[in-house]
């Protein structure tokens, strides 16, 4: 499945643990969280459970159903 992630920029602070987790989804800009691809749901999530501010969700790319938290 692809999915997509969405970062809450209210949340995020900006410690890069998402890069480290999935440099080809997301990178930083200004401290904040960008992404730049779709992806895999199973690296998405493992990137989102990294987040220390949990400001990662992850959606279905096609439909837009939450898929996490
Ligand atoms: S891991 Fe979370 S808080 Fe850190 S940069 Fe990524 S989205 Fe922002």
């Amino acid at each position: 499945m692809n999915s997509r992630a969405r970062v809450d920029e209210n949340s995020c602070s900006g410690h890069g643990d998402c890069v480290d987790v999935a440099p080809s989804i997301f990178r930083l800009d200004d401290d904040i969280a960008e992404v730049v691809a779709d992806g895999p749901v199973e690296l998405l999530i493992e990137a989102a459970e990294a987040c220390p501010a949990a400001a990662i969700s992850v959606v279905d790319a096609d439909t837009g159903e939450q898929i996490f938290p």
